[in-house]
């Protein structure tokens, strides 16, 4: 037997650094909150785990955008406060602390969206960092929880619209956008770590800028403006993928366009559309005008003809007639997207649509739910099959002996389909191929590697 030194007792035993045990829930917006919070924990010499047990501390990061999400914020907390006893609640939910407090009143401190000193101050009085000079290293990329090929770029917190169904501007407050500098020096370190593809995020990543009236700020030897375009151009040269999220259809995404059909930027945009009925959008309160979408879509189609669209609806929202479903399917099938999600719509606590009248009963959303999945399956399985026999650009996420998993450019990573890739030899994560694509199923495609 191989002699070891002895093992402290408990994480705190002298010398040994604080265990923190993280659970992050909710969307990459809250992703990116986590991962801000776990780079400062990791500078000051904390470990991170995902095991309650044995920890000193767990940190839950809410969501609290559903009811649904809500149960399972407070579920996670439960078990935190089972497994561990010590437990530091941010994020959504934390903007309304009484909720978790009428729950968990045994929590040890409720901190809300973005105030990452609050939870780092609760952090220290319940386990005080050990300062350790050779073990406080934290690369200068900051610790990311999306593999190391990939990441999520957050360019603006908050919002300045106000859809009737949601509670994020009460959560998070309007729209605060970060100087195109301090957004594109993020950008440039992370490619620098070895960061391959960007996912620009925020709650309305066409707004980005408004708020600062799209004020210059110094990147390298020159200004840029905190424009949508300004700032696509520039990621654009960055050389990586660079995908966008949460678009808009306002006039000025049009310029995006070309950057799009001449590759400096992926052509693939994440638009939540949510309906398509007129009447059902002014009840929703959605911004940018969407009665001219197809126009704008088809425009996009000329300039780019590969250009992947992105969209999520709401069926069943208040008052949603049977003849506006049947708008919204009509539309689904002009516009032709290539992939969608679909929610039903569920009363979120504090959102003005719970205030209309003629909720729609349970079960003609759950029936318009099935058509409307079935409807889009169609298009989408569709449009997929026009890939078939093309050579795509494939990024490994994870490698196999034989075949490994990738997305094309058109496929955002957990959101939509796969790329299963034969190859000669194995393919390294984070590399990108060119693929010969043979085959289609509902979801994914499969080809043979013919360029590395
Ligand atoms: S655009 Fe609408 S749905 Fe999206 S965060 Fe803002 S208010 Fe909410």
């Amino acid at each position: 037997m191989l002699d070891t030194p002895a093992q402290p007792q408990s994480a705190n035993d002298a010398g040994a650094a604080p265990k923190v045990s993280f659970v992050s829930l909710g969307c990459p917006k809250a992703l990116v909150d986590s991962e801000r919070i776990i780079t400062r924990l990791r500078a000051e010499g904390y470990e991170l785990t995902r095991e309650h047990v044995g920890s000193d501390l767990v940190i839950v990061n809410t969501c609290g955008f559903l009811d649904s999400a809500k149960a399972e914020s407070l579920a996670a907390i439960g078990l935190a406060l089972k497994e561990n006893g010590k437990v530091i609640v941010t994020g959504c939910m934390g903007a309304e602390p009484e909720n978790i407090t009428a729950a968990h009143p045994g929590v040890l401190a409720i901190t809300g969206p973005q105030q990452y000193e609050s939870v780092l101050d609760a952090v220290h009085r319940a386990a005080p960092p050990q300062h350790n000079p050779f073990l406080d290293l934290v690369p200068p990329e900051g610790i990311k929880l999306t593999p190391r090929h990939y990441a999520y770029l957050k360019i603006s917190e908050g919002c300045n619209n106000r859809c009737a169904f949601c509670i994020i501007p009460k959560l998070r407050g309007d729209l605060v956008s970060r100087p195109a500098g301090d957004v594109m020096r993020e950008a440039e370190k992370l490619v620098k770590a070895g960061v391959k593809e960007l996912l620009v995020i925020s709650q309305d990543t066409s707004a980005y800028g408004l708020d600062i009236k799209y004020a210059e700020s110094q990147w390298g030897d020159k200004q840029l403006r905190a424009r949508f375009l300004d700032l696509s151009a520039a990621l654009g040269e960055l050389g990586i993928w660079v995908r966008m999220h949460y678009v808009y259809p306002y006039p000025h995404v049009d310029e995006v366009i070309p950057l799009m059909a001449e590759r400096k930027i992926l052509p693939y945009l994440d638009m939540p559309l949510q309906h398509a009925d007129p009447n059902v959008l002014r009840r929703m309160k959605r911004p940018a005008s969407q009665e001219k979408t197809l126009e704008r879509i088809a425009r996009w189609r000329d300039i780019c003809p590969d250009l992947t669209l992105r969209s999520t609806f709401i069926v069943g929202f208040p008052g949603e007639t049977d003849a506006e479903f049947e708008t919204l399917l009509q539309w689904l099938d002009e516009a032709s997207l290539d992939r969608v999600g679909c929610f039903k719509y569920e009363p979120v606590r504090g959102a003005t649509s719970n205030a209309l009248p003629d909720h729609v009963a349970e079960e003609v959303k759950e029936e318009r739910w099935h058509r409307f999945m079935k409807a889009q399956q169609a298009i989408s399985a569709r449009r997929l099959k026009r890939k078939v026999g093309t050579r795509q650009q494939v990024i490994i996420d994870e490698a196999g002996a034989t075949v490994a998993k990738g997305r094309s450019m058109a496929d955002a990573p957990e959101i939509d389909g796969a790329v299963y890739v034969a190859s000669r030899r194995p393919l390294r994560v984070g590399e990108i191929a060119t693929v010969k694509i043979e085959r289609a199923d509902a979801y994914d495609l499969h080809g043979t590697a013919v360029g590395y």
